[in-house]
């Protein structure tokens, strides 16, 4: 606390990121980033938009990005908000649309970015418990189990569990909240989720928020996306315009066209990922570990015989990083990004050291 500070600044418990280690030659498997490199046509557009023009202030409404995200999730350029990363559009998101007289509604496993959004903005929450096999119980989210929620907010497939809700048991939720906003954080879906993108054409309650961090390979380029009707998106614009004009910039923009169009090497890596994991999920049940069903570029996983702090200590020792969550309910659980196949083959080599198998 300082005396400097605004009242606000004491009472945040700001979120904290999975490490970033300077050191090299770690095997870095615990904040979710693709294992492959962005496509070679990123890099190259990157390139080619590092010009004298870097003088210049980027668009401020993002116009060619917009219409690249509409072309590939097909829906029109007013139905899409972008923003210096997901979690930038997750903020604008909590300040225009989430703050209302009744509780917003997420997971008591989940994103824990949400709190602490709420924490800033003054967003009254509530959770509701995944249930012991750490699935989204969609009844909890209808107005008639506990009342109506003044918002709703879930990632889909979840974090940190990876496991997902079919479109139809999204629908339920959003078509039982016709006065509510429903937002679906969609950060994994290309990994195996089935987006609720579509719903938006029918649904005037429903934003879907992506990014390019994760199945797109550009977690240091800093872009993401909301999809919903025009109504949101205004909302979104209203409040990002109070706040700063020009998040994308030229280079991110560049680079985040470039990696929308290259559905082949998006399709190649992804496909990747995807075969990794079933590797990655048998190789771990065979070293005794429990796996949660995933749907995403990482797995949970907890083993009965072992302490999950002493095991992510004990891979650290062997340069792995993966992420480890003190939260009650979890904190036997390690969640491990899927790498290369030939991370993923140190990793259980690791783990079978560790366990004496
Ligand atoms: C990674 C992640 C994000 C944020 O991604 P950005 O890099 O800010 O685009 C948002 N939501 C969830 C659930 C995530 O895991």
């Amino acid at each position: 606390m300082s005396r400097f500070w605004s009242p606000v600044v004491g009472t945040l418990s700001p979120y904290v990121p999975g490490e970033q280690p300077k050191l090299q030659n770690l095997i870095k498997l615990n904040t979710n980033e693709h294992p492959y490199g962005p496509s070679p046509k990123v890099l190259d557009a990157i390139r080619a938009a590092c010009d004298d023009t870097l003088k210049l202030y980027p668009d401020p409404s993002s116009d060619r990005l917009r219409q690249a995200i509409a072309t590939t999730v097909g829906v029109t350029p007013a139905q899409v908000f972008v923003g210096n990363g997901s979690d930038e559009v997750l903020a604008h998101v909590f300040l225009a649309l989430l703050k209302h007289d009744r509780p917003l509604r997420f997971p008591d496993i989940t994103y824990s970015f949400y709190p602490v959004y709420c924490g800033l903005y003054g967003v009254q929450y509530e959770t509701v418990p995944l249930t012991d096999d750490f699935r989204i119980n969609v009844d909890d989210y209808l107005p008639g189990a506990s009342g109506p929620a003044g918002a709703i907010i879930f990632p889909n497939p979840n974090a940190p569990t990876g496991r997902a809700l079919s479109l139809a048991d999204v629908e339920r939720i959003v078509a039982g909240n016709p006065d509510a906003v429903v937002v679906v954080d969609e950060a994994y879906v290309d990994f195996g989720g089935e987006s609720a993108v579509g719903l938006v054409a029918r649904c005037d309650n429903v934003l879907v928020v992506q990014t390019l961090s994760k199945s797109r390979s550009l977690a240091g380029l800093r872009v993401g996306f909301a999809v919903g009707s025009a109504e949101l998106i205004d909302g979104l614009e209203r409040v990002k315009n109070s706040f700063n004009s020009y998040p994308i910039d030229r280079l991110a923009s560049a680079g985040a066209v470039a990696a929308l169009e290259d559905t082949e090497y998006f399709e190649k890596t992804r496909q990747a990922v995807i075969a990794t994991r079933s590797r990655m999920t048998a190789g771990l049940e065979s070293l005794g570990f429990e796996v949660l069903p995933s749907t995403a570029n990482f797995v949970f996983a907890r083993h009965p015989a072992k302490d999950a702090a002493e095991l992510a200590a004990a891979l650290r020792e062997r340069s792995i990083i993966v992420r480890h969550f003190r939260h009650a309910r979890i904190d036997q659980f390690l969640r491990i990004t899927v790498g290369t196949d030939e991370q993923i083959d140190l990793l259980l080599k690791g783990l079978a050291e560790v366990l004496g198998q």
